[in-house]
């Protein structure tokens, strides 16, 4: 079988998505978040694609601040998980990468940490209610003094803090969140960072100097019943394959494994090349749409490791070899995500290495 399972990477989407971003945040800066592969889009190619317009890149481990410096990229990028050992301060030096300074840990290790190895750019991390990294709220004002004393800080001392459940437009705890940010960083000297993608949508109070956006880069909602493309984000990844078989099932003759889809009718059942060794939700219930040749076609059956079932009733020209769409242009990856259980940020991210990346200029 030759599998053609192809990613399509959309460059001209991630620079509209960009810009929208930003005009949707101003004045505040956006840091582009490229972290786990750029949401599975590709590193080297989003940061490629954004490079002229990024002010920031934000990642989450070293070793993708290495793939930025070693692709030549010169703007401030950011380490959004803070180093764990002193030898990843010496690192986060020579790469010139800000270091996220969420522990009390932390604190020993950069005042030993030696000027002459290279300045560093650090922002202090507030937990203000998500309690995952960062200094509790009255903690803040103390630690920013101590930086600010060190001799191998540069500059200003950041400050930041992540929301727990910025998606919810109406809800109190991010309200919260905010006070709390406010109230721990009054008076104290630095840029502010606060919002992640949600928030840039939601809570315009929460910009800041800086906002950290990620799904939004890729077209990525987690509004629940929001796409991207609600917002004005166009989708950065396309997934399709071809139909490899369609078999004509009569009435009553049941698909897949465990045979869970029974035919209601006969009918026609098209089989399509992906399935969980690809990155396609086994998790996707009956009825998730799929598109073939543009028009829906609902999974029927179990998502297997190589092959999905579709139930054709809708398209009754469909041929072999017909494109099959999973998500991307004319259908939200949001939606299959929820039909999947979970949010389109898991199912950009687990595309498998078995998955052909391309890209094009739209
Ligand atoms: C991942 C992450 C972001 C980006 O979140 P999006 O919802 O993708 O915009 C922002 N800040 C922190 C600390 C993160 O870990």
């Amino acid at each position: 079988m030759s599998r053609t399972t192809v990613a399509t990477i959309h460059l001209g989407a991630l620079r509209h998505n960009l810009a929208r971003a930003r005009a949707l945040a101003g004045p505040a800066k956006v840091m582009a978040v490229v972290k786990a592969d750029a949401y599975g889009h590709g590193l080297e190619r989003v940061a490629r694609a954004l490079d002229a317009e990024a002010e920031a890149f934000a990642v989450a481990a070293i070793a993708d601040g290495l793939r930025l410096r070693a692709a030549g990229h010169r703007q401030r990028i950011v380490v959004l998980s803070g180093p764990d050992t002193p030898s990843d301060l010496v690192e986060m030096q020579r790469l010139r990468l800000d270091a996220l300074i969420h522990h009390e840990a932390q604190l020993p290790w950069l005042a030993k940490a030696d000027p002459a190895r290279g300045p560093l750019r650090v922002w202090i991390k507030v937990d203000t209610g998500m309690h995952r990294l960062g200094f509790p709220p009255e903690r803040a004002r103390e630690v920013h003094a101590s930086l600010l004393a060190m001799p191998v800080i540069e500059g200003e001392v950041g400050l930041m803090t992540h929301f727990a459940s910025s998606e919810e437009f109406q809800g109190r705890d991010t309200a919260l969140q905010i006070a709390r940010f406010r109230e721990a960083t009054k008076g104290l000297e630095g840029p502010r960072a606060l919002s992640n993608s949600a928030a840039v949508l939601g809570w315009p109070d929460a910009r800041g100097d800086w906002v950290r956006t990620g799904g939004l880069l890729y077209g990525l909602s987690v509004v629940e019943g929001r796409s991207g493309a609600d917002f004005g984000f166009r989708p950065a990844m396309s997934l399709a394959t071809r139909l490899v078989a369609i078999n004509r099932l009569a009435k009553g003759e049941r698909v897949g494994y465990n045979g869970t889809y029974e035919c209601p009718e006969d009918m026609d059942v098209g089989v399509a090349a992906i399935g969980y060794g690809d990155g396609y939700p086994r998790s996707a219930a009956a009825g998730t749409p799929v598109l073939v040749n543009g028009r829906v076609a609902p999974l029927v059956g179990r998502v297997s490791m190589d092959l999905i079932t579709l139930d054709l009733r809708a398209v009754p020209d469909a041929r072999l070899g017909d494109k099959v769409t999973l998500w991307g242009d004319g259908l939200p990856v949001e939606t299959v995500a929820a039909s999947a259980g979970t949010i389109s940020y898991d199912l950009t991210c687990g595309m498998t290495r078995r998955v052909l990346f391309v890209e094009d200029e739209a």
